[in-house]
């Protein structure tokens, strides 16, 4: 059984990044530049955002990190955006989600310059992946492709189950591991909360990729003997021996699913990590598009 390290795969990633922006430095060009939005002060979305910022300055890129209270109107985060729009300096924006009850998502994704959007979240760049064409693939489901082609695992031909159907995971997931692409050709099944017979599928299935957010769903029971398993799952679960007085749990039941996976990614070290690596190359094809341009 391989265990798919994200440190590992994320590190790669991060080394080739290094290199190219170490090139700029020494044409005398300026660095790749993310600016990042965090609302309000939610425990997750600070640690996200901070290790993401992190990781900028690791790779060598330039980072802004822009603090809003979770009093804010929408119009104040939206005026945010139009400046961080219009500012040459910067590359590429992200608003960490969720944002407060007052502020539409929706509003705030739509605001964002698509050439800027490296989150891949506008519906001017989801609608580039559905057909195939160049764009900013949301971070998740590219930190998985990435994943999948470092570990050289085959898809082609494979049945996967994607569980889970959001906007920034489960549904981009399926349509790239669907696609024409050398991580892709897959038939896919995507699943939901109203799908009834989600064990009977997941039995079928060659590759799984959890991303519904309820620790430890994906039994054994459920699992093909030799399938791989890709745990997208984030939970903080209470736990007062931990020192910070919760654990990380991701989607499937890693001890005794990885007794029958051919290959599976560990919670934490695996997706999250790669979900950076996503993000930062993204940043990287915001500033060499715009450089070109
Ligand atoms: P979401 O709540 O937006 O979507 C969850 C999806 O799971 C929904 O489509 C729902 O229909 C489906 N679902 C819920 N219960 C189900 C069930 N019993 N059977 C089948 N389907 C079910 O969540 P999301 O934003 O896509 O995130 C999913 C998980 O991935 C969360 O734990 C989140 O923290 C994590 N996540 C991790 C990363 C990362 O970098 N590793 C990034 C994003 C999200």
């Amino acid at each position: 059984m391989l265990v798919l390290d994200g440190k590992i795969a994320a590190a790669a990633v991060k080394e080739s990044l290094k290199i190219k922006t170490a090139q700029l430095a020494a044409e005398g060009k300026r660095k790749p530049h993310l600016a990042a939005i965090l609302v309000g002060n939610n425990g997750a979305s600070e640690t996200y955002v901070a290790s993401k910022v992190k990781n900028c300055e690791e790779t060598g890129f330039a980072s802004t990190l822009i603090r809003l209270a979770d009093t804010i109107d929408e119009a104040s985060l939206l005026s945010t955006i139009h400046e961080l729009n219009s500012n040459p300096s910067i590359d590429g924006i992200l608003v960490q989600l969720p944002l407060p009850k007052q502020i539409s998502e929706q509003k705030v994704i739509e605001a964002i310059d698509p050439l800027k959007d490296v989150d891949g979240f506008h519906p001017i760049n989801v609608g580039k992946l559905v057909q195939g064409l160049s764009t900013f693939i949301p971070a998740t489901p590219y930190g998985i492709m990435l994943m999948l082609e470092h570990y050289k695992i085959e898809t082609k031909g494979k049945h996967a189950i994607v569980i889970g159907r959001s906007n920034i995971v489960g549904r981009p997931m399926s349509i790239l591991l669907s696609s024409n692409l050398k991580q892709g050709n897959c038939t896919v099944t995507i699943c939901h909360s109203h799908t009834p017979n989600l064990k009977e599928l997941c039995l079928q299935a060659d590759i799984i990729v959890a991303a519904l957010g309820r620790p430890g769903f994906v039994t054994a029971d459920m699992v093909k003997p030799g399938a791989v398993i890709i745990d997208v799952g984030i939970t903080r679960v209470d736990d007062s021996t931990a020192k910070k007085g919760f654990r990380i749990k991701g989607d499937v039941a890693y001890e005794e699913v990885a007794t029958k996976a051919s290959a599976i990614t560990p919670v934490p070290g695996g997706v999250g990590l790669m979900t950076i690596a996503g993000l930062l190359k993204n940043t990287m094809q915001a500033y060499e598009q715009r450089a070109d341009s």
